[in-house]
């Protein structure tokens, strides 16, 4: 693996948090344009020509967002998104050189966050990164203050809900969920986007994920779907999270 620093201007030490990206490509040639553009463009950029070393390369030092060709010489590509996913939940887009539907959603299906196909310029695969990273809230770093909804107090830096003081006993995907709405109290929340943005997940198929966590999330809330206290479901749109009324 070889790191490639962003170039340092003046100044560059009161800039936020600089993305680090990992580049998995086996291609030289894109790998070294690649790599000498994002960098100009400010993010720190590692590379790795093979899935095996890109694995390896997250395992040893994390990264923001992994760029990852699906045509490496020595694991298919899908495969590697499969081997990535099940030891990194690192945002993900994909760069391959077959323009193919069910390629596509079958990378998205299988975790990848976006995907591009080649060629494609540094212009695009910066702003695709940009828009990644911004999906997912702040360069992917949760906010630091706790979000309180009447009695509920999520705390995204512990990761721990407390309803009325009593900590509630969530699993990691319910956590994620109740802080995804809690931070939008009041706010109509579609199960496209919760499957997008908590579970990862292009829409299709699997909503009916959404439905049972949010039947467990309420039954953890003390709550029923008849007489909701938190957690209301809005017919054929979503759900919304607000504080219950007196
Ligand atoms: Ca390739």
């Amino acid at each position: 693996m070889a790191v490639h620093p962003a170039n340092h201007r003046p100044g560059s030490a009161y800039r936020a948090h600089v993305p680090q990206i990992l580049l998995v490509e086996d291609d030289a040639e894109i790998r070294r344009a690649l790599i000498h553009a994002l960098t100009d463009l400010g993010h720190v950029v590692s590379s790795a020509s093979t899935a095996m070393a890109g694995l390896q390369s997250i395992l040893d030092a994390p990264v923001d967002l992994v760029v990852l060709d699906l045509g490496l010489p020595d694991v298919d590509g899908r495969e590697a998104l499969r081997m990535l996913r099940s030891v990194s939940q690192v945002p993900v887009i994909v760069a391959t050189a077959r323009d193919d539907e069910r390629v596509m959603v079958d990378v998205l299906d299988r975790g990848a966050d976006d995907y591009l196909v080649k060629p494609f310029g540094p212009a695009q695969l910066d702003a695709r990164i940009r828009a990644v990273l911004r999906r997912l809230g702040d360069d992917g770093a949760e906010p630091a203050t706790a979000l309180v909804v009447g009695a509920l107090r999520v705390d995204p830096t512990s990761r721990e809900a407390t309803l009325a003081g009593v900590p509630l006993e969530l699993t990691p995907r319910e956590f994620d969920l109740l802080g995804y709405l809690a931070a939008r109290p009041g706010t109509v929340v579609t199960k496209r986007e919760l499957l997008a943005q908590v579970w990862r997940l292009p829409f299709g198929g699997a909503d009916k994920t959404v439905d049972v966590h949010l039947s467990w999330l309420r039954r953890k809330l003390g709550e029923t779907a008849a007489q909701p206290q938190y957690l209301h479901t809005i017919r054929g749109v979503g759900v919304k999270l607000t504080a219950p009324t007196a």
